[in-house]
């Protein structure tokens, strides 16, 4: 799972590879306040526990590639970050019969969904430190 360090980014452990290893994350990443507050979390995430939590394409897995399907299936566990109440992230996961570890929604999080991609970075480290202190540190244990 070496990373290399001469790169100017930061790279992540593959997915296919090391699916049995990680938290592996779902996001919604709707055209919205709520939606896209739910991408950043899962981008934080991922960067914060590089080892632990990977974001992966849930766009991969409602579009049928089995090699998503089985990142999840084979996942050590499964977050899923829905924007709003309609929790698209956690359908497209059910249909594909993944069901997720620990799931969340932002806007029952205090955030009101609204029609811009712009959000609060304050609203991003709440509920990213939510998930964290909920599920990913104690799932360490
Ligand atoms: S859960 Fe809500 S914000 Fe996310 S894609 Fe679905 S409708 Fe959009």
């Amino acid at each position: 799972m070496a990373s290399p360090s001469s790169t100017k980014y930061q790279l992540l452990p593959h997915c296919a590879t090391h699916a049995e290893g990680l938290i592996i994350v779902a996001t919604c990443d709707g055209a919205s306040s709520v939606g896209q507050i739910g991408n950043e979390v899962a981008r934080i995430l991922t960067k914060t526990f590089p080892d632990k939590v990977r974001m992966c394409c849930l766009s991969a897995v409602a579009a049928g590639s089995k090699t998503h399907v089985d990142i999840f299936r084979k996942a050590r566990a499964v977050i899923a970050i829905n924007g709003c109440q309609l929790m698209c992230a956690s359908k497209v996961l059910r249909e594909k019969g993944i069901a997720p570890t620990y799931e969340i929604v932002v806007a029952k999080e205090g955030v009101d969904k609204l029609p811009t991609l712009d959000f609060d970075e304050e609203d991003v480290q709440r509920i990213a430190n939510k998930i964290s202190t909920e599920f990913i540190q104690k799932f360490q244990q």
